[in-house]
């Protein structure tokens, strides 16, 4: 019996032969190495244009680089990804496969460059004695311009519609103008304190422009970010008075995790009040000798040195006296970090952590994965990839759990 018929017993419990639907396999695998080998692209699948329950975005696994699904023989099946699995983004399906008499399986590979402006298009790999014959096989690549497909670009009244109620107005004017469409990359923004005004600076970071063929700042890039980042900075940044801000990256399509890919996180360098400018830097923490940054002392190199040390100590021995040690060093690191820090930068910290949407802060001082838990933050290091990368910035990440739960 073929997989187009099946045997079934009529009312008279005699046998007939009935046709039903033969089902076929469609798989997608995703090889991102060449930016992130466990980037978490969140997906929906599409069959005949509808989304494939339960609809709830997924996302691939580090373990897990495919996206697979059994279909009827005949279906088209395709993709949204990243911010466009949000119900009101899904507009832009992509790897879109017809299912005809054989299996499907699409290899998808991230490739970088700004030289490659194909579309998210499935090209055949001819049959070869290699491969399976009851399944079609296609490459298709994920490039920038594919990512900027994939990402959202927000309307003026969709960034109005996403802003809580209870926005600040002058929050919420300034938020819906990066929507509208700026001319340059500054905004200006009155502060709570009379002729007190923000200075936003929108720098341009590279990496859009190194991996898209075609990419403005100010109509591509900034409108691909969630408007609660720019709410969350904007508000932060009038509750601590400041008067300069630098934005430094927003959306990008090819570089770290999901965050900034998802338009969900945002990264500033530079912070001002009329009295007090910061770079918000700490490079130079673990080289040896006296320091030249003005964020950290020689002092506080050394007790990192020890508190280093120590920890190693405690790794080779394992006994209690080593591991009394290392906590006591690395104690008087922590205290002195605590002691040093500037108090504009816990103020902006203290604020962010307060706003509903910010899930995470990560930069030079600590590192705080999730807001929202009982853990406390982290003291940062310089000591995994995730502390070094955010030794030069303050990174947030916002959480909108219909993109990225
Ligand atoms: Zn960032």
């Amino acid at each position: 019996m073929n997989d187009a018929t099946s045997s079934t017993l009529d009312t008279n419990a005699s046998v007939t032969t009935v046709p039903v639907h033969a089902q076929r396999r469609v798989s997608y695998e995703f090889d991102t190495k060449a930016t992130r080998a466990d980037l978490a692209i969140p997906y929906v699948v599409i069959v005949n244009g509808k989304v494939r329950g339960p609809d709830k975005p997924r996302r691939l696994s580090r373990e897990n680089r495919k996206i697979a699904v059994t279909v009827e023989a005949g279906s088209k099946v395709a993709l949204y990804l990243n911010s466009d699995v949000h119900p009101n983004h899904r507009r832009n399906p992509v790897y879109e496969v017809t299912v005809n008499d054989k299996n499907v399986s699409v290899k998808i590979t991230e490739k970088t460059g700004n030289d490659d402006p194909d579309p998210p298009t499935l090209k055949p790999v001819p049959a070869t004695l290699s491969l399976s014959p009851d399944t079609e096989f296609y490459t298709a690549k994920l490039t920038g311009n594919v990512w900027m497909t994939i990402s959202h670009k927000y309307t003026e009244a969709e960034a109005n519609a996403l802003l809580p109620a209870n926005t600040d107005p002058v929050v919420r004017k300034a938020v819906c103008s990066i929507y509208r469409g700026l001319g340059v990359g500054k905004l200006d923004i009155p502060l709570c304190v009379e002729n007190g005004v923000l200075h936003v600076s929108f720098i341009n970071q590279g990496n859009p422009q190194a991996n898209i063929s075609r990419c403005s700042l100010l109509n591509d890039v900034l409108p691909r970010t969630h408007p609660w980042a720019f709410m969350a900075l904007f508000d932060m940044a009038r509750h601590t008075q400041l008067s300069q801000l630098h934005i430094t990256s927003c959306w990008r399509p090819s570089l770290g995790s999901i965050a900034h890919r998802a338009g969900l996180g945002i990264d500033i360098d530079v912070v001002a009040t009329s009295n007090k400018r910061i770079n918000i830097n700490r490079v130079g923490l673990t080289v040896p000798n006296t320091s030249d940054n003005p964020n950290i002392t020689t002092h506080e190199k050394e007790l990192l040195a020890a508190c280093t040390n120590a920890r190693l100590q405690e790794k080779l021995h394992r006994d209690k006296e080593t591991r009394e040690a290392a906590k006591a060093n690395c104690d008087s690191w922590e205290n002195e970090v605590e002691k040093n820090e500037p108090q504009l930068i816990r103020s902006i910290r203290r604020k962010l952590q307060a706003l509903e949407v910010v899930e995470q802060i990560l930069d030079p001082w600590y590192i705080e994965l999730n807001t929202k838990d009982s853990k406390s933050q982290k003291t940062n290091a310089q000591s995994s990839d995730n502390e070094r990368i955010h030794k030069d910035h303050l990174h947030i990440t916002i959480k909108d759990a219909k993109i990225y739960d």
